[in-house]
C-alpha cells in the first residue's frame, strides 16, 4: 500500500460556474505546484475537457483521472471516475443525451469553454451543463460500473445538491463504498446520523471552481498500485 495526495473533484472552465482561469493546463500546473499526486477533472455533466486535461497532466507527471460530477434526476451530485479516457467519453455521450437541454446564458451562468490538448479553446458547449439529467441516483452505481468506473456521492454534508440533503437519507440498498465529505469536522455527527457512512471510505476534495481553492497535499488516499486504475480500485472498496 502507498499513499497518494489527491484532489478528485475539480471544475474547469467548461463548468459554467468554473472560473475562466480553470483551463486544463492551469489546473494541471497548479496541482503539480501544490504537490498533489492524483487529480480528477469532474465538470458538471461533462467529460469534454478531460482529453486536454489528461494530456496536460501527463506532462506534469500527475496521475490524472477522467471524470464528471453528474447531476441526477433528484438533483443529487455524484462524482463518477473512470480508468480510461475512452470509457469516460462514452459515458459523456450517454449523459449528454439525458441532460435537460436548455441554452446556456453566459451572462448569467458563465462560459462553458472546451479546450484542446494544445491549450486552445476549441469549442463552446451551448447547453447549460448544471441542469439535472434524467438519470436517477438509484442505479447510478451499476451504470457507472458498466463503464468500468466508480461513483461516490459528492459533498454529502452540503445542504444543497447532496444525497443526504436531497433524498433526506442514504438509501439502505446503496452500493457506493466511498463518500465525499467537504467539512471533515462534521464527520462524527454525520456518521451518527447516517450509519451507512461507517462502512465507507471517506474522502475530502476541494470541489474547486478557482485555481486557489485546489486542495493542499494534506490528505492521502491509500492505493495498492500508483496508477489511475489503482485509484479507481481503491474507491471501489471501503478500505
Ligand atoms: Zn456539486
Ligand atoms: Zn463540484
Amino acid at each position: 500500500m502507498t499513499g497518494l495526495t489527491y484532489d478528485l473533484h475539480l471544475h474547469s472552465c467548461l463548468s459554467p460556474c468554473g472560473d475562466d482561469d480553470m483551463t486544463p493546463a492551469n489546473i494541471a500546473g497548479m496541482a503539480a505546484l501544490k504537490g498533489l499526486e492524483a487529480v480528477a477533472l469532474t465538470d458538471h455533466n461533462s467529460c469534454k475537457n478531460c482529453p486536454a486535461f489528461l494530456a496536460m497532466a501527463e506532462e506534469y507527471g500527475l496521475l490524472a483521472v477522467p471524470g464528471m460530477e453528474i447531476n441526477t434526476s433528484e438533483e443529487v451530485h455524484a462524482v463518477c471516475l473512470f480508468p480510461e479516457l475512452q470509457a469516460a467519453m462514452e459515458f459523456d455521450r450517454y449523459v449528454y443525451d439525458r441532460l435537460m437541454k436548455f441554452p446556456n446564458n453566459e451572462a448569467i451562468f458563465g462560459k462553458q469553454q472546451i479546450y484542446n490538448a494544445q491549450d486552445e479553446i476549441c469549442g463552446i458547449e451551448p447547453n447549460l451543463l448544471i441542469n439535472a439529467t434524467d438519470i436517477s441516483f438509484d442505479g447510478l452505481w451499476e451504470l457507472v460500473r458498466s463503464y468500468d468506473g466508480v461513483m461516490f456521492p459528492a459533498h454529502v454534508d452540503k445542504t444543497a445538491n447532496s444525497l443526504i440533503a436531497n433524498l433526506g437519507f442514504i438509501p439502505p440498498d446503496s452500493r457506493f463504498q466511498t463518500a465525499e465529505v467537504k467539512d471533515l469536522k462534521k464527520l462524527h455527527q454525520l456518521k451518527k446520523d447516517h450509519p451507512y457512512l461507517n462502512g465507507c471510505r471517506i474522502i475530502s476534495n476541494s470541489d474547486a471552481h478557482y485555481l486557489e481553492h485546489i486542495n493542499e497535499p494534506d490528505l492521502t488516499l491509500l492505493v495498492e498500485e500508483r496508477s489511475v486504475r489503482g485509484i479507481i480500485n481503491a474507491l471501489l472498496k471501503a478500505q
